[in-house]
């Protein structure tokens, strides 16, 4: 049976991230071993997050950012300018290849394409068991295993997405602004909206995401992107070349915690995506950080969480999203209308102080937050 200094359950962008911050520090020479079914056959989905500048771990293909977004309804359309911040977008196979090849510098870093069965503490270690019926141990296990199932069927709200790259016959898109949210009226009690990033005059990812408790098919939200589709571009014949989906849970309670100090679970199966907007990027990579800082230094991690106060707001929020979804066009347009955008994308990724927090809730038409507070619930 190998043993491992660190085993990573699962190789998604948590595990590839963790092991390049390793590989960045003293502990760069620790045995390493990834398991993941999906091998190099990497999922070409897309990732987007803010920032002034790419990230380090940012891959050094062509880059593609944008610095204005549209929160739209109908024919009403907000232009939000960003001014320091740029919104980054990132390919994910190209992630994973450009991490790929830098791993192949460490002899110390090992993959194996297969699924974990399951994970036992055993004495001082860990004993993980494959399903090729492979046994290995480690000191520490970074698990970053997701399933759908874990939340479906639940009482969680869930951000449920699914987005086709199109080529159109004849332009379509304005290739400066992302359309961050386009609002989508609904008869029933849900929070949807169209999400544009386009690439050029003819060629963007399109998606339709939906707010919901209940699981809904991909078959309804492929039809619902179709619909959007055809509103969007009026009659204009499209070419998909792609399609990504998911569902992201939007809740801040605490996960499960794992039940022994060196079993850390990472990304979305640690809670880490940001429960009113399901961004997950930076925090992994701010976590993932932090944790290689702790493991320098001692050796014993804590788990990684948003500061207390941002879980207060995002509840204020997700009430409103799950009772009073019909104000949610106004209260978000109000947020980045009323305030610097930028103050609401650092506010967002949780890195604004509390006066400045109070200053931009100053701000904002206070009716939905005031009944939301009234009415609050932790969702
Ligand atoms: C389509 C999509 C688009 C997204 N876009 C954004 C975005 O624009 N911005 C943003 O901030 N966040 C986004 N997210 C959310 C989040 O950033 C990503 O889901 C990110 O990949 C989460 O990283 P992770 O490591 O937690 O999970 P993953 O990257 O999904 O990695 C989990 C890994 O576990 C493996 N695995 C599962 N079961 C087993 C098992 N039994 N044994 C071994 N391995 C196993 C899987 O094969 C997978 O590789 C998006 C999510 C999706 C699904």
């Amino acid at each position: 049976m190998t043993h491992y200094d660190y085993i990573f359950a699962g190789g998604g962008c948590s595990a590839y991230s963790l092991v390049y911050y390793l590989t960045q520090s003293s502990l760069n020479s620790k045995s390493i071993l990834i398991i993941d079914p999906q091998g190099s056959s990497f999922p070409s989905k897309t990732w987007c997050y803010w920032s002034e500048s790419p990230l380090p771990i940012h891959p050094p293909t062509p880059l593609v950012y944008w610095d204005q977004l549209i929160l739209r309804k109908g024919e009403e359309k907000s232009v939000i300018q960003l001014k320091d911040l740029k919104y980054y977008h990132i390919q994910a196979n190209h992630f994973f290849e450009n991490l790929q090849v830098q791993f192949e510098k460490y002899p110390n870093i090992h993959f194996s394409e297969e699924s974990v069965e399951s994970c036992n503490p055993i004495g001082d270690q860990f004993e993980i068991s494959t399903c090729k019926g492979e046994k290995y141990t480690c000191d520490y296990l970074f698990d970053s295993r997701i399933e759908e199932s874990q939340w479906s069927g639940k009482e969680i709200l869930k951000q449920q997405f699914m987005g086709w790259k199109i080529i159109t016959d004849t332009p379509s898109f304005d290739p400066k602004s992302v359309t961050w949210m386009d609002f989508i009226p609904s008869e029933s009690n849900q929070f949807s909206f169209g999400y544009i990033l386009p690439y050029d005059t003819k060629s963007a990812l399109v998606e339709f995401t939906c707010y919901s408790a209940e699981d809904i098919s991909y078959d309804w939200l492929e039809s619902r992107l179709k619909e959007y589709l055809a509103n969007h571009l009026k009659g204009i014949s499209y070419t998909k070349f792609f399609e990504e989906k998911g569902k992201i849970p939007m809740s801040t309670r605490s996960p499960k915690e794992s039940s022994h100090p060196r079993w850390i679970n990472l990304g979305t199966r640690a809670g880490w995506s940001r429960p009113s907007t399901g961004f997950t990027f930076q925090f992994i990579q701010e976590y993932c950080q932090e944790l290689v800082r702790e493991l320098e230094f001692s050796g014993i991690t804590s788990p990684k969480k948003l500061p207390q106060r941002h879980y207060f707001y995002d509840n204020i929020l997700l009430n409103i999203v799950i009772k009073w979804p019909g104000y949610l066009q106004k209260v978000f347009t109000n947020l980045f209308t009323s305030n610097s955008p930028d103050s609401i994308l650092r506010f967002l990724q949780a890195k604004t102080g509390f006066l400045e927090e109070i200053s931009i809730l100053s701000k904002v038409r206070f009716y939905p937050f005031l009944k939301s507070l009234w009415h609050y619930e932790k969702h």
